[in-house]
């Protein structure tokens, strides 16, 4: 199964990313991955200052591999350096009606939320987004396409333009690419609120373990406990819901222990730290090797160019063909 999926390059990720990139490394094992860092799309919403776009580049691709990504096996290459994607985007926004882009349900929500925030996003590469990333799925003629829940209107918007092609140029060169749907847990900041570096609520994937014991030391946790003898309300405490998900064998007894005042919030968020920089190390471990060797990073990205461009030509070819230009 030929599979693709992208992240925008916006800066270092953080954990609550890393569920998703244990996907992707689960699914290279027994497919033909394709997994591009998209710089095209970051320039979307991010037009105005590209002075970090080359590092975060460069950082993605380090949190990739340290997440696990294999180059042997995995397709690793960078949006821009495979021009072919801005031709077929080009070619499909002659056929895609206008109102399609128009009605995709993020479209307004996202001018009015950066709207909001100073930023003015009411520009035609931003009303486009959506053609290019159906450009950028279609291009490589992928079957599985791993999405969340809210990225599934975007899938049905690319599974449409693939229909209007095919059913225009009488073809059946596009196959419509299926949503891979898969278990991520959805990770707060440790204030509470969605994890994001613009918030600075986050545990980037490359944090030392002093920077992750500083930010679970941040965590927010059941107000109404004073002393260490209070029985605390695991149930509505963030520092509770990461046990959960980094400390199965133990969240049980330390849920028991907050309920009878037994445990301390210092202790309990020391011993999730601990847990948290365990799940961790071997991240570190591969992220450090990656950046000991910045010739071999260049060289994947040139590698993975190579084998995408190759791909993406021969779906080209008969893109041309079918519509006769
Ligand atoms: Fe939260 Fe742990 Fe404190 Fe209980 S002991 S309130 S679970 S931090």
């Amino acid at each position: 199964m030929r599979i693709l999926s992208g992240m925008r390059p916006t800066g270092r990720l953080h954990i609550g990313h890393l569920s998703v990139l244990k996907n992707w490394v689960r699914l290279q094992e027994e497919n033909d991955c394709f997994y591009f860092i998209s710089d095209w799309h970051a320039l979307t919403t991010a037009y105005d200052d590209t002075s970090e776009l080359k590092e975060n580049i460069r950082s993605m691709l380090l949190d990739w591999l340290g997440a696990g990504l294999d180059p042997e096996r995995s397709t690793i290459f960078v949006q821009s350096h495979v021009k072919e994607h801005a031709e077929l985007h080009l070619l499909f926004s002659m056929i895609t009606p206008l109102s399609w882009l128009e009605r995709v349900p993020t479209y307004k929500d996202q001018i009015q939320q950066l709207g909001k925030e100073g930023k003015d996003i009411s520009t035609y590469g931003f009303l486009g987004y959506p053609l290019l990333m159906t450009a950028d799925i279609l291009i490589y003629r992928a079957d599985g396409v791993p999405v969340g829940e809210d990225q599934l209107p975007h899938l049905e918007f690319c599974r449409e333009v693939a229909r209007r092609f095919n059913y225009l140029y009488k073809t059946e060169l596009f196959p419509e690419p299926q949503a891979l749907l898969a278990e991520v847990a959805m990770l707060p900041g440790v204030d509470g609120r969605k994890m994001s570096k613009s918030y600075h609520n986050d545990i980037p994937m490359s944090a030392s373990p002093e920077e992750v014991f500083e930010k679970v030391r941040m965590m927010v946790t059941d107000p109404a406990r004073i002393h260490k003898t209070d029985p605390g309300h695991p149930e509505i405490c963030l520092v509770h819901r990461y046990h959960e998900i980094y400390n199965g064998e133990e969240v049980e007894e330390t849920r028991v222990s907050c309920r009878g005042g037994r445990i301390g919030c210092v202790a309990c968020k020391k011993r999730l730290a601990e847990k948290i920089n365990a799940f961790l190390e071997p991240v570190r471990e591969r992220r450090a090797y990656w950046t000991a060797r910045p010739n071999y990073l260049e060289e994947i990205l040139t590698a993975g160019a190579a084998k995408a461009r190759a791909a993406a030509r021969q779906t080209m070819a008969m893109v041309r063909e079918a519509m006769g230009v």
